[in-house]
């Protein structure tokens, strides 16, 4: 109400305080509020100047979104497999994927829990490629006093309804401690303006933060490490109760993992997935088709051996995982998956 009538919707006074709210938080000198996580993406990898000639290392098993990103600015996806133990990108199998044109790597921090960040920084610091990071399921995900989004170059925050913080509606952020691409950032996002109606740098677009977002994202941000706490206690409780023919769900260890999502690997996933529908639970998959399988992607040249990747898509099994979750229902559900198989 406050903000409708203010009479000021996008990029004024609540996104400037949220942006540096969410900056503290995460622990940069810099936050940029932005459309959503999927700009965060593009923007991120504009401004560090990847562009049309460069390729860019990814994972193929984090629903795409990078993908997308880095098609849309002309680059060239290269995709890296993922450790058996996280389905994460380490810096062991993304080193084979950095080729002489690669300009960045994009970790995504995959169902919120956080990656090899500190190897995978030595890595491309020592290539001369950038490393950003995908926080959008990871918000609040933290090791050793740093937080997601604080290890990259740049990293890509969403705050769509269903994220860890989330709005109502679409909406994201990157975070930098570089100046230079804070600066790129807040001009790209507005048609890359460098003041009003100048246009100074190439590949802006409209990607601004709405005022009535920021101003939810304001009071939601304090309430963000309890509902991680809650998220990571449910989880803690499925990993513990989940008989091992049921499975092994994937979870990082303490404030590593935010608990964005309950995944479990099951050799059996159709009949689990079918059994909790019958009970009426639901369940989804994130994600059923690798990257490099889409459609878009199929006519491209390059086949790739990704065997990790194609594990995951053909065996993971996301099951309900909210702070509101209540203790009756996380039983209910471990019953369901309990049972004889
Ligand atoms: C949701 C999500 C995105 C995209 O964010 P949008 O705000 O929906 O554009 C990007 N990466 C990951 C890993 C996500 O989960």
């Amino acid at each position: 109400m406050k903000v409708v009538s203010s009479g000021w919707y996008t990029l004024g006074s609540e996104v400037e305080q949220f942006e540096g709210e969410f900056a503290a938080h995460v622990g940069t000198r810099h936050c940029i509020g932005v459309a959503s996580g999927s700009d965060a993406l593009e923007l991120s990898l504009r401004a560090v100047g990847c562009g049309p000639g460069d390729e860019v290392v990814t994972a193929a098993n984090a629903g795409m979104y990078t993908t997308l990103a880095v098609l849309r600015i002309g680059a060239t996806p290269k995709f890296a497999d993922v450790s058996r133990e996280t389905f994460n990108l380490t810096a062991s199998t993304v080193e084979p994927a950095i080729s002489s044109t690669c300009k960045a790597v994009v970790v995504t921090h995959l169902y919120g829990r956080l990656a090899d960040v500190e190897n995978l920084a030595v890595l491309c610091r020592s290539r001369g490629v950038f490393m950003i990071e995908d926080c959008a399921q990871a918000a609040g995900a933290e090791r050793g006093g740093k937080l997601a989004g604080s290890f990259g170059h740049a990293a890509a925050f969403s705050f769509y309804p269903t994220k860890n913080l989330g709005g109502v509606g679409d909406g994201g952020a990157v975070t930098t401690n570089d100046d230079e691409v804070a600066d790129s950032v807040r001009s790209l996002r507005q048609y890359g303006w460098s003041t009003k109606y100048r246009v100074e740098r190439p590949g802006g677009m409209n990607s601004r933060l709405d005022e009535i977002q920021a101003a939810v994202l304001r009071i939601r941000l304090p309430l963000l490490d309890g509902h991680n706490y809650r998220r990571r206690m449910i989880a803690r409780e499925y990993a513990q109760a989940l008989p091992a023919r049921a499975g092994r769900l994937l979870i990082g260890s303490g404030k590593e993992y935010t608990g964005h999502l309950a995944v479990i690997v099951c050799d059996e996933r159709q009949r689990t997935k079918d059994r909790m529908t019958d009970a009426g639970i639901a369940t989804a998959i994130h994600y059923p088709v690798p990257d490099h399988h889409q459609p878009i992607l199929l006519t491209r040249a390059e086949p790739v051996d990704l065997p990790v990747t194609e594990y995951a898509a053909a065996h993971v099994l996301s099951i309900p995982l909210f702070p509101e979750l209540r203790e009756d229902e996380v039983h209910r559900i471990l019953k369901v998956l309990e049972a004889q198989q």
